[in-house]
């Protein structure tokens, strides 16, 4: 799923591709990916792209005439962009691109989403608020001063990843980048937000500052297509299971929840021990 920093890039990619083209066609062949119907996708046609922005995890295309196509990629949706699409439209039902926007220069992208789970959310709105899930958001992390963090901490008796994890609470980590400053932040997944000392806080704020920095900093200037690869090359222990840790050598453990898995570096992250697995509760988000 793409984060913070792989949605900036996709907005920094698309802003440089195709700002100042007009939309030529735009077709959604999964009806259930798109969640407004007023004004209709079709408004977009013989308009411009006039850039692309980021809430959270949202990609924001803006489109003149004061037009947003926001979409939520969840687990499996992705964009591709290309640099030539056919005139006809996508057919409906089959395969995995969802919405295929059209340009006037050929290019364009698909919005696509893999596997059976439908959750890729597209919307057309005059207002990126009007989308319920961007009316939530917490703050940028990025754009937090050292308190400010902490005061979003503070008084959560949740564990720490499910509190990096909640959009409400900062806007733009998921799973990946949660196991991510965890590790850098040497810290126990399931630490209590809410109970962790000052210095915990101070190694907690300076991890995701530098773990979500520096995956913009690689994310941004790759194109659309390799972005997936960049984010992988980049991570120390999420989805690493097995391996060892680039900074310890221990091997990178898991634990599986009923609807996803984390990784850790015990020695790093736990004193050596290795956590319970918890099959049988969710993950908090
Ligand atoms: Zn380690």
């Amino acid at each position: 799923m793409p984060e913070l920093p792989e949605v900036a890039a996709l907005a920094a990619y698309l802003s440089d591709r195709a700002a100042g083209h007009l939309v030529d066609r735009a077709d959604a062949a999964a009806i259930s990916a798109l969640k407004t119907y007023d004004p209709p996708l079709s408004a977009v046609v013989g308009r411009a792209v006039t850039g692309a922005g980021r809430h959270g995890k949202f990609l924001d295309v803006g489109i003149d005439g004061g037009l947003h196509l926001v979409v939520h990629f969840s687990r499996a949706g992705w964009l591709h962009y290309r640099d030539s699409l056919p005139s006809t439209p996508p057919r409906p039902g089959k395969g995995p691109i969802a919405v295929r926007v059209r340009l006037d220069d050929g290019s364009g992208f698909d919005l696509t989403e893999a596997g059976t789970q439908k959750r890729l959310a597209v919307y057309l709105v005059t207002d990126p608020a009007q989308v319920p899930g961007i009316a939530r958001l917490g703050p940028d992390p990025l754009e937090l001063s050292r308190d400010e963090f902490a005061a979003r901490l503070a008084g959560r008796r949740h564990q720490v990843k499910g509190v990096l994890t909640d959009q409400t609470v900062f806007a733009g980590i998921g799973n990946a980048y949660s196991d991510e400053i965890l590790h850098a932040a040497k810290m126990s997944p399931f630490a209590l937000a809410g109970k962790l000392s000052d210095e915990e806080v101070d190694r907690l704020y300076e991890a995701t500052r530098s773990v979500l920095g520096a995956a913009v900093t690689r994310a941004v200037g790759q194109k659309a297509a390799t972005l997936k690869g960049e984010k992988r090359s980049g991570l120390a222990v999420h989805a690493r299971a097995g391996l060892p840790c680039p900074v310890c050598g221990d091997t990178v453990r898991t634990v599986s929840f009923s609807d996803s898995s984390l990784q850790y570096c015990p020695t790093c992250q736990t004193s050596g021990r290795p956590l319970a697995d918890r099959r049988m509760s969710k993950l908090l988000k």
